[in-house]
């Protein structure tokens, strides 16, 4: 006994530096593997290529639940609930899928009801208010969960913003665009105040300068200027007959102050736009409010330099809501482009259900690129704005004289934004839109004619033309491609694509049969400012590269520019032929 209890007594440091080791040595483990898992979450929100998979999110949500697993009472474990949400979170801003908000709130939620006194449990339950409120449209709970801050949290570095965030959830539900008073329970302690309510500087201010809109009687697209980059959030409130409140569509622009030249109030009735509203829920926050007759689709986006927030609103053409609006910027679009039906009822004459199917081709948008301020490219004797000006007016006259109505985005040499001139032919109600370029490259040597029409750019030459048409950077482009996906599937992709097409062909046919040798460069895809949204078949041409000495000797031949615009004209007769042919099948 005594010789085993001795062998014991001298066993026991051992044992207790072998446990002290293993503890260390776990603690490190997982400490490791958490920065890991940290740094990965870091490059993978950082790299837009591999963020579009679903499978790269769930292998790094596995890792955290592993590390989570590996100790669910330790240090690491809030972090790692904390984190968990913020990977589905991240996820679901890609997949646009409840679930995975219903995920990311679920982990948020765990992280705040087991670790209720860590410093991070006031982010955790930010975070899930923001996303409560935002993308689950629960007000209610999102308000419920702010209060756990502000009666629980006040020291927290997340008062301040949940006050806020509680404030614009009140007014909002209160139908007005002023803020409104917070219950004075919730009024910020005198500590928290002077520590977290520091006014912000007024110079780091982006201004919003000026809202435009273009609007008839089914289609409006408002343009929100803006001095600067803004974070912007909306939402679409239904109308409410008792209250006498009108279809309401919101856009809240962080960190913006209304300019003095922006009136409060602007009434409009023109159209399906009745009235623009201009007010301050926060401090430091602008709410743009837009009132509707009827609404049923909305799209909102943000175009960049200069920095604005563009909104598209379509209104049933009978006039009757379909409950409730499409929002094409935020639901994937999951069809594919609608074909035209093929069957036709013996009972009705072929010609209307061309009309109805909405197959006629009676009028064209010619868009001459750039104008005024806007020379576009220029090089070997060729300014832009004024060629594809002259080939717009040739192109005109040759449409009209094979029985198109045509319009022109412009006439003369002046400045028209980009967003204008989509919104134009949707105003209008063209059939077909067709805008003209002439391409630069910084390779001298390159050249050809080619034709786009609206999607992901493939090529980084595509991307290249895409960013020098938006005027904004190659990288800008990419973050397009991704945010905008949707909404460009929701466009005439295939329509356009065959328009493109003809037009192509034409145009090369047109010119070599002339003995020009002019190469082609095909049809091409790419995120151009100018054909988003656009509601009808829309393409862009360039005609070629005035940064090319041998091509630009060609463009500065008018009866070159002829021919290409004859060519062109044939395609948009083809185009329209072929649809006829088509219904009558
Ligand atoms: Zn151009």
């Amino acid at each position: 006994m005594l010789i085993t209890r001795k062998k014991g007594m001298r066993c026991l440091p051992l044992l207790l530096l072998f446990l002290l080791l293993s503890v260390t040595d776990s603690y490190a483990n997982i400490s490791r593997d958490y920065q890991t898992a940290l740094n990965q979450f870091r490059s993978l929100v950082k790299n837009s290529k591999q963020a579009r998979y679903r499978s790269n999110w769930k292998r790094l949500e596995d890792k955290f639940i592993a590390i989570y697993q590996a100790n669910p009472d330790g240090s690491y474990a809030p972090k790692v609930l904390y984190y968990m949400g913020r990977v589905n979170e991240e996820l679901a801003r890609r997949s646009y899928l409840r679930s995975d908000y219903q995920a990311a709130v679920d982990y948020y939620n765990r992280c705040s009801k087991r670790f209720t006194r860590h410093s991070w449990t006031d982010d955790a339950l930010y975070r899930m208010a923001r996303v409560q409120y935002y993308n689950l449209n629960q007000s209610a709970e999102a308000r419920k969960t702010l209060n756990t801050i502000l009666s629980k949290y006040q020291a927290g570095d997340k008062y301040k913003e949940a006050l806020a965030l509680h404030r614009k959830i009140l007014s909002e539900v209160r139908g007005g665009t002023t803020a409104s008073k917070s219950p004075q329970k919730h009024q910020p302690t005198s500590h928290t105040t002077t520590t977290v309510s520091k006014p912000r500087k007024a110079s780091n201010k982006v201004a919003l300068k000026g809202i435009r809109f273009t609007s008839s009687n089914d289609y409006t697209r408002v343009v929100i200027d803006l001095s600067g980059e803004a974070k912007h959030q909306y939402k679409f409130l239904n109308a409410d007959p008792v209250r006498k409140l009108p279809f309401r569509l919101y856009i809240d622009l962080d960190g913006t102050v209304p300019s003095q030249a922006v009136k409060d109030e602007l009434k409009i009735y023109d159209g399906i736009l009745q009235m623009i509203r201009v007010g301050k829920p926060v401090p430091g926050t602008s709410r743009v409010v837009l009132d509707f007759e009827s609404v049923q689709k909305y799209t909102v986006f943000a175009l960049e330099n200069p920095y604005r927030v563009v909104v598209d609103v379509s209104a049933p053409k009978d006039g009757n809501m379909s409950h409730p609006p499409v929002d094409l910027s935020r639901k994937p679009s999951v069809q594919k482009p609608k074909k035209p039906s093929r069957t036709v009822p013996p009972s009705r004459k072929i010609p209307d259900l061309i009309e109805q199917l909405g197959l006629t081709v009676k009028t064209v948008m010619i868009d001459a690129g750039h104008g005024g301020k806007d020379p576009g490219a220029a090089k070997n004797r060729i300014r832009e704005k004024d060629y594809v000006l002259n080939v717009a007016k040739m192109l005109g006259k040759k449409l009209k004289a094979k029985g198109f109505n045509v319009l022109y985005t412009r006439s003369s040499d002046v400045f028209i934004p980009l967003e204008e001139r989509t919104a134009k032919a949707n105003v209008q109600k063209v059939d077909l839109f067709v805008s003209l370029h002439i391409n630069a490259s910084r390779k001298s040597r390159v050249n050809g004619i080619e034709t786009y029409y609206l999607n992901l750019a493939r090529s980084k030459s595509a991307r290249r033309i895409a960013a020098r048409e938006n005027a904004i950077s190659e990288k800008r482009i990419s973050d397009l491609q991704f945010i905008l996906t949707d909404l460009m599937l929701n466009s005439k992709m295939q329509e356009s694509k065959a328009l493109a097409e003809l037009v192509q062909k034409s145009m090369v046919k047109k010119v070599r049969a002339k003995g020009w040798k002019s190469k082609s460069n095909g049809v091409r895809s790419a995120p151009f400012y100018v054909l988003m949204g656009a509601k009808m078949p829309s393409i862009l041409v360039e005609l070629g590269y005035c940064s090319n000495p041998t091509e630009a000797k060609r463009l500065r031949n008018n009866s070159y520019l002829n021919l290409l615009a004859d060519g062109i004209a044939d395609a948009l007769s083809t185009y329209r032929t072929n649809l006829k042919n088509y219904a009558a099948m």
